[in-house]
Order: structure tokens, then C-alpha cells, then sequence
């Protein structure tokens, strides 16, 4: 099989192309603009540098190699930027999306993966939240994603593109053997930014918000490992690959930790006992977010191996160390 993986150089990307690699029966291509992703992530495959606003590249591409599937992974995924620079989001996740939309349907390629979100679901009404919630995204991040969404449902009816969205939960951890994992410089989120303070790279771990309508007042996470995800996204692959029908999936492991309880959990596995703040809320978050997963367990028989807080800490803690040494 020939594979393209757009932003597989990227934290989520790159586990995927180890995963694929280590299958050994895939061609692998990775498409990335190396924006925040790293040449030296890519355990496996060949990189092509572009981006995909660069429609002749894309096209030139589809035409040289005959892909069996894309697995796009490219996007923008800071929520408050979203909500203070929405262009930029529009611009990346859904019209460059669109553009590789595009690219498949002109190109004949039927099998389409999509990092996709939680946060198309807002602020659910119902936790866990299934995939038959209502969409009410409250960032642009989660809007540009849910246009994806829309794109890829209407582009299918109308050819014969099939595809699979992924609905990501919080994704977390890193590749065991440390070779890989998240690499962003400015992260965001909360499990990296609470291990960088506990090596000493912040002063402080801010809370955003103590008083949302939650048991201990701080927002709730379905944490999954980065490891799980990239099997859901192989299992994903087989469905297509399979003929099965288009088809979107949460995935998490369907319970929730608060922000407070990964603070104590990380300062349990490094040992350190960084200091906390507690702050404002900061905007477009959620108040909880857990996955109902009984779709992608009963329809792809997905069965997570790393449901486990420590573990996903731990292994992103040995990568955190082994990339400052690296620095
Ligand atoms: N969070 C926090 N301090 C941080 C980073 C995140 O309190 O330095 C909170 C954030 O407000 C949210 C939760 O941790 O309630 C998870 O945020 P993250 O950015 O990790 O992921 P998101 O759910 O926004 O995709």
C-alpha cells in the first residue's frame, strides 16, 4: 500500500508513520511543511517538503505516485489561538484541507483519513458524548474541523471518496523507546506544559479556571495515548481499505481526569513538586469532555492497550528529559 501522511513529521503524525513503518508492508509519504513538525521525527518514509495551500506540489504529487489512501494529520491545533487568530485556522485546517480534498478527487484516490476532534461537539449535553451529539464547536479550532467534516460528508455523496473521522480526545504520551513524541516548542497543552515545569523550563503550572461546574472546579479530560490513537487510525485504514462505508469515531477511553488530578499524577511520576497557580479561565475551554466509545469498539473492534494516566505521564516524561538533552 502507498500511503500519504500530510504533517507526518508532526507529534501525532509521526507516531502514525512509525506505526505504519513498523508493519513493513506500506510505502510511506510524508507531506509537511515542517511548520512545527521536525525532519528528524520521521522514523520511517520519504518527506516532501510543502505545504498544502501549494495546490501545483500537490498535484504534481497525485500525478508521479498512485496512493491507496491519505492520512491527514496537518492542522493548526492551539484553541485560544484559534479564537484570537480564526483566518489562520480557516485558512490551514479547512481551505488546505480542501485543497487535498480536492487533490484525492481529482486524483482517484477514494480513501481519506481525518484528525478531527472533540472539539466539534462545544459543550455537549450529554457526558460521555457519542458521535450522534449535536456539533456546536464554541473555538474556530473546533469549527474548522467540523467544515472538514462537512466537506469530506458532501464530497463523498457526490464521488466516490470514502473516509473515516477521527474525533480526537486529548492525546497524550510518547513512543516508549523515546525516539519520538511531542516536539512543539511553544505546547500548550496541559500534560507537556506541566512536565517542562517540573524540569525546571516554566516557573509555574497556571490552572485555567477553578470554577467550572465540575467535582473539584477544574476542567475534565479523556486523556489517550498518542500509541492508541495510532491504532485506531490502522484499524481506521483496514475498515476503508476493507470497501466499508464512511464513518466517524470518537476516540478516548471514556473516563475523564481533571486538571488537578494530572498536576498531582505528574508530580507523582517526576518527583517534583513544581508550584501551581490558579488562574482565569482561559477562553473556548470546555468544561468536560469524555468519549463514548462503544462505536469504535463494536464497529472496528478498537481495544486500547495504554488506557493508564501514569503510563501516558511516564512516557512523555522520558522523551520531555531525553529531548532537553538533546537541546
Ligand atoms: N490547562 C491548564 N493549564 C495549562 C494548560 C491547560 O489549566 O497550562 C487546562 C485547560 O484549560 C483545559 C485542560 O487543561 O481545561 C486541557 O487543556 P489542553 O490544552 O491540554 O487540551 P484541550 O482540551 O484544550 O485540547
Amino acid at each position: 500500500m502507498k500511503i500519504l501522511v500530510t504533517g507526518g513529521a508532526g507529534y501525532i503524525g509521526s507516531h502514525m508513520v512509525k506505526a505504519l513503518g513498523e508493519k513493513g508492508n506500506h510505502d510511506i509519504v510524508v507531506y509537511d511543511n515542517l511548520s512545527t513538525g521536525n525532519k528528524d521525527s520521521l522514523l520511517y518514509g520519504r518527506l516532501v517538503t510543502a505545504d498544502l495551500s501549494d495546490m501545483q506540489t500537490l498535484d504534481a504529487l497525485f500525478r508521479a505516485e498512485k496512493f491507496d489512501a491519505v492520512v491527514h494529520f496537518a492542522a493548526h491545533i492551539v484553541v485560544d489561538e484559534s479564537v484570537r487568530n480564526p483566518i489562520k485556522y480557516y485558512r490551514n485546517n479547512f481551505s488546505n484541507a480542501l485543497n487535498l480534498i480536492e487533490a484525492c478527487t481529482r486524483h482517484h484516490v477514494t480513501e481519506f483519513i481525518f484528525s478531527s476532534t472533540a472539539g466539534v461537539y462545544g459543550i455537549p449535553e450529554k457526558m460521555p458524548v457519542a458521535e450522534d451529539a449535536f456539533l456546536r464547536p464554541i473555538n474556530p479550532y473546533g469549527a474548522s474541523k467540523l467544515m472538514v467534516e462537512q466537506a469530506l460528508r458532501d464530497v463523498s455523496l457526490s464521488s466516490d471518496l470514502r473516509y473515516v473521522a477521527l474525533r480526537y480526545f486529548n492525546v497524550a504520551g510518547a513512543d516508549p523507546l523515546s525516539r519520538i513524541g511531542q516536539r512543539y516548542k511553544e505546547a500548550t497543552h496541559l500534560i507537556t506544559v506541566s512536565l517542562r515545569t517540573a524540569l525546571g523550563l516554566r516557573e509555574q503550572l497556571n490552572i485555567f479556571g477553578t470554577d467550572y461546574d465540575t467535582p473539584d472546579g477544574t476542567c475534565i479530560r479523556d486523556y489517550i495515548h498518542v500509541d492508541d490513537l495510532v491504532n485506531a487510525h490502522l484499524l481506521a485504514l483496514d475498515y476503508l481499505l476493507a470497501g466499508n462505508r464512511s464513518r466517524v469515531f470518537n476516540c478516548g477511553y471514556g473516563h475523564g481526569y481533571s486538571v488537578r488530578e494530572v498536576a498531582e499524577k505528574v508530580k507523582q511520576v517526576t518527583g517534583v513538586d513544581f508550584k501551581v497557580n490558579e488562574t482565569a479561565r482561559r477562553i473556548g475551554d470546555p468544561p468536560s469532555l469524555i468519549a463514548d466509545c462503544s462505536r469504535i469498539r463494536d464497529e472496528l473492534g478498537f481495544q486500547p492497550a495504554y488506557d493508564d494516566l501514569e503510563y501516558i505521564i511516564k512516557t512523555a516524561w522520558q522523551w520531555e528529559k531525553k529531548l532537553r538533552r538533546k537541546e
